[in-house]
């Protein structure tokens, strides 16, 4: 274990970012890493508990008190071997993580967990610039074949891990880049894109085929999937949840992910498709409270608007969790991005009625508060000003049409690829699906995880046995 007085003569620490005014002027990563002597002691900080809550808390099971010992000893080559060998991706999820880790940690109830986030992303970064992140190619060839469509996190994790079984693998992309909503939705001042690029050039040397620009189900015709021996659907939620008022249709009110998108393309020198949509010296409303909501917030700022408000349906959540009621669980608490740091008014409890435009363009909005039913609120109504309103609702489920309803898959309840996380099997047995298009939106770090272990089922149905890790 780290030190064994290590949490006691150490405080937490994580890294410093950039000042609020100065990182607004561009869209770069913005965190200020620590030295290696203060990560040394972050690691010593790790009670290595009888049970590792954060382990179990961690959704794709980091073995976390491993590393944090072998930071605090200063054995980084080891520590990255360790994490490895459950995350293909420790570079995302050390930036753009939520962290249900750290909320597991034991040390979480004196509110001082352990720095695990911080630490997972200065082990992979550290093995990046030491050359330690090799291409790692199969030993012997199975001579199956796999497709993978989607080059999001799900697919790249199963394209990565069925590579390395020794399959032929072949990663399907609809747009120009890989990433998915990695590239296309998350800015690059949460993540910036060469972070996805450097992967993807390990596992084209370890024998995965990114074939970009093809979209399954319309430029790629189904019939094509005949060809494989197994098919992999990670192609994620991509339907965005609308909001149905009067006034819906007027110019300005646009998904969050069309906005989104737009500025990750301009700052990756990609063409922009369709009219500009810019924040600039606008009154920008985001309505919904989620990541997406914050990346909206953050790039508004970013492109310089007028003002940026964000208004979301559920009640303010407490600013402090009972700990003893909720720890080792994810806790409901409020919860502040640092997009919210540079300037945003945040409502709660709070309903859009209608929207309201001249000359064909929004103007207003008309809003009133809501009880814990989401009832109306009588004498709350009032009115936002807005030339920008951007929906950050989340997503209702995948699309169907061309892709899914193409393969005549079942769908569950919910609209989702109907498949279990055992076999991850659809109602084609020759088909599996893996990430948001099975579970619903979700996280970056559930995309690994369904990916590796599809993965794994996929090797089995092809093997009739599997090495690969569960
Ligand atoms: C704006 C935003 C911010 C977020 N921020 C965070 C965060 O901070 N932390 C976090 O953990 N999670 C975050 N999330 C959620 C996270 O990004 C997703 O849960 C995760 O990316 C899902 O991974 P996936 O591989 O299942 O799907 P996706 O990332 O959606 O990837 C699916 C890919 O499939 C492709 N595709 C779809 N259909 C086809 C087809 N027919 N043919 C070819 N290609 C196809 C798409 O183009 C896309 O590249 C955020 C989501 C959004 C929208
Ligand atoms: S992947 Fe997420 S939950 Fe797991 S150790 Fe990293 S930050 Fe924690």
């Amino acid at each position: 274990m780290g030190k064994a007085t290590g949490f006691k003569e150490f405080a937490r620490q994580t890294p410093g970012t950039e000042k609020p005014e100065e990182r607004v002027k561009h869209y770069r990563e913005f965190t200020k890493p620590l030295a290696a002597e203060d990560l040394s002691k972050q690691g010593a900080r790790c009670m290595d508990c009888g049970i590792p809550f954060c382990h179990q808390g961690c959704p794709v099971n980091n073995i976390i008190p491993d590393w944090n010992d072998l930071v605090y000893r200063d054995r980084w080559a080891e520590a990255i071997a360790v994490l490895h060998s459950t995350n293909n991706f420790p570079e995302f999820t050390g930036r753009i993580c939520p962290a249900p880790c750290e909320a597991s940690c034991t040390l979480n109830l004196e509110d001082s967990p352990v720095a695990i986030k911080t630490i997972e992303h200065a082990v992979i970064e550290r093995a990046f610039a030491d050359g330690l992140v090799k291409p790692e190619p199969a030993k012997t060839r199975t001579g199956k074949n796999v497709a993978v469509i989607g080059a999001g996190p799900a697919g790249m994790a199963a394209a990565q891990q069925l590579a390395r079984a020794g399959h032929g693998v072949v990663l399907y992309e609809k747009n120009a880049q890989p990433g998915g909503l990695l590239r296309y939705g998350i800015p690059d001042f949460k993540l910036e894109k060469t972070i996805i690029e450097r992967r993807v050039a390990q596992m084209q040397a370890e024998g995965v085929e990114f074939r970009t620009n093809a979209h399954v189900g319309v430029t790629v015709p189904v019939s094509e999937l005949h060809g494989y021996d197994a098919v992999v659907l990670s192609g994620g939620s991509e339907k965005p949840r609308d909001l149905p008022v009067p006034g819906r249709q007027l110019g300005g009110i646009h998904f969050a992910m069309d906005f989104l998108t737009q500025q990750n393309r301009r700052v990756s020198g990609e063409p922009v498709k369709g009219a500009d949509i810019l924040a600039t010296a606008k009154k920008v409303v985001v309505i919904g409270g989620g990541d997406t909501g914050a990346d909206c917030v953050g790039t508004s700022n970013r492109q310089g608007a007028a003002s940026v408000t964000q208004i979301e349906i559920m009640p303010r959540p407490p600013e402090k969790e009972d700990k003893l009621a909720t720890w080792p669980h994810w806790p409901n608490k409020l919860r502040s991005s640092t997009s919210h740091d540079e300037g945003c008014e945040r409502r709660w409890s709070v309903s859009t009625v209608e929207a309201v435009g001249k000359d064909g363009h929004v103007t207003h909005l008309k809003c009133v508060e809501v009880d814990a039913k989401f009832q109306p609120v009588p004498g709350t109504e009032f009115t936002l000003e807005a030339d920008l309103v951007l929906l950050a609702m989340g997503f209702v489920h995948p699309v169907h049409e061309g892709l899914v309803d193409g393969l005549g898959l079942d769908k569950d309840g919910r609209g989702n690829v109907k498949a279990d996380t055992v076999k991850y099997q659809t109602s084609n047995p020759k088909v599996f699906a893996a990430g948001d298009i099975r579970r619903g939106q979700s996280l970056v770090v559930w995309a690994i995880r369904e990916g590796r272990q599809c993965a794994r089922a996929v090797d089995e149905f092809l093997m009739g046995t599997s090495d690969l890790p569960r």
